[in-house]
């Protein structure tokens, strides 16, 4: 499946905020936002006031970055929140925090969700005793998401779950670090998801 390749730092700079793409390196002083909190390219350094329609594309482009996920995808998930009974943009995020590789990365298993991504897509883990390799599997509340017994020693698995500490747990999940898995206990709201987005924005842009 098609997925950006480019510089990661750049999109946070093109957003102008820290989307945390690249695990620990985020939270140290090389983030590349905490030196030039400017957008990348020549005009980088200009600040036009943004219009509607591009605040409305920006908080997207944004939430795009953070999953990793591409228009295509998106706007499928965009449609699948649409039909979903609830308000529009919670659903949307929900379902994008639902995503196995994003589960994985909550859980604290990689540092990140691209990380999670990679783990996912190279069999790592299984879901209520089954193998899945496919990130964008949608994880119910309820469902057992555990690494794989050969994976159990891989260092940097390890290290992750130690410092994930950090981050925290959701409060719509479960972990059991000793026995390497962990589980949805109920749907987050929007209350329980920590992402500085106005999805509203979104909903407007995909509207219209
Ligand atoms: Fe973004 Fe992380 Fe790069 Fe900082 S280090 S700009 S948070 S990807």
């Amino acid at each position: 499946m098609a997925r950006y390749t480019g510089a990661l730092c750049r999109l946070c700079r093109r957003e102008g905020e820290k989307l945390f793409l690249k695990g620990d390196r985020c939270y140290t002083e090389k983030c590349a936002i905490e030196r030039r909190k400017y957008a990348p390219g020549l005009h980088g350094q200009n600040k036009a006031k943004p219009s509607d329609y591009g605040l409305q594309l920006r908080e997207k482009q944004k939430v795009k970055r953070i999953y990793g996920v591409l228009e295509r995808q998106f706007k499928r998930y965009f449609l699948m929140a649409e039909r979903m009974d609830g308000i529009t943009g919670a659903n949307l995020l929900q379902l994008l925090e639902r995503r196995l590789d994003n589960v994985v990365y909550r859980l604290g298993f990689a540092s990140s969700r691209r990380e999670a991504r990679e783990m996912v897509s190279h069999g790592h883990f299984r879901v209520n005793d089954r193998k899945v390799n496919i990130p964008s599997f949608i994880v119910r509340p309820g469902n057992v998401v555990e690494l794989k017994d050969k994976s159990r020693s891989i260092e940097r698995i390890k290290e992750s779950l130690v410092k994930a500490e950090h981050r925290g747990l959701p409060t719509w999940m479960e972990i059991d670090r000793e026995g390497f898995k962990g589980k949805i206990t109920h749907l987050p709201s929007r209350e329980e998801i920590p992402l500085p987005v106005q999805e509203q924005l979104i909903v407007e842009l995909y509207s219209k």
